[in-house]
């Protein structure tokens, strides 16, 4: 189970939000405090970011730990976003090391995330992966459970399904598979739409910024626990609303 995260509201650099707070997301790649799969998120981190006038973010990923990586430290100084979505890995096992699987993964201007697992992959996942074209498949920027998850979520994108629903609908056909944890987060950074299903998950809301986030990273009474068996939508003009799956 990994963590993840994704922000919008005023412009702030990268770290006030990442790796600055008391328990971030930097925090949590060694210290969870919700996880209950895998102890360390080790195996993998990424930042996605938009920046004004430019509808496609930029990305940083890496395969190794988030705190061995200088360049991270040095983007989240540097780099003021007013819109991105970071993660880091615990893979799940049987799946591929590398930065192809660390998330987030990216598609013309969505940013996605999972947290979890399905069990048996690839064979327990066959029939998920049958009602994609191959060319997608064959895209997947790598053999992961997580990659399939993106890569069912971007096709009902593409097929213009609006990004709660598009998560909503991978959740359920994915459930199909059994033991399947399906926390899935994405942001085209506009809105942000989200998942709670096998894994913990919380939002913090106000007047000028929404965070959705596998845990909170501080101990502000603003922050809310999704219910398992949820999905959840949000953007700055009308905050956060979740709807049972
Ligand atoms: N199963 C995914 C992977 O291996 C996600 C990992 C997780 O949530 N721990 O990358």
């Amino acid at each position: 189970m990994c963590r993840h995260l994704a922000y919008l509201g005023p412009p702030v650099p990268l770290r006030t939000v990442l790796s600055d707070p008391p328990h971030g997301l930097t925090e949590q790649a060694w210290r969870p405090r919700r996880q209950t799969h895998g102890t360390m998120n080790v195996d993998g981190f990424g930042v996605g970011w938009y920046a004004p006038d430019d509808p496609v973010p930029a990305r940083h990923r890496g395969a190794g730990p988030v705190w061995a990586d200088p360049t991270f430290a040095e983007l989240g100084r540097s780099v003021r976003s007013g819109a991105f979505l970071a993660a880091v890995r615990s893979a799940t096992a049987g799946m591929p090391p590398g930065v192809a699987a660390a998330a987030p993964f990216r598609g013309g201007r969505w940013l996605f995330s999972h947290n979890g697992a399905l069990p048996g992959f690839p064979a327990g996942a066959a029939g998920l992966a049958a009602s994609l074209p191959v060319e997608r498949l064959l895209a997947l920027d790598a053999p992961t459970d997580s990659c399939l998850l993106w890569a069912l979520t971007l096709d009902r994108l593409e097929r213009g399904a609006p990004p709660a629903e598009a998560v909503a609908e991978v959740v359920h056909e994915a459930a199909k598979v059994s033991g399947a944890r399906l926390n899935l987060l994405l942001t085209d950074g506009r809105s942000i739409a989200a998942s709670a299903a096998g894994a913990s998950l919380s939002w913090r809301a106000g007047a000028d910024h929404v965070v959705v986030a596998s845990e909170p990273y501080d101990d502000d009474p603003t922050w809310q626990d999704a219910t398992d068996g949820c999905v959840l939508a949000a953007d700055l003009d009308h905050g956060v609303e979740t709807t049972p799956l």
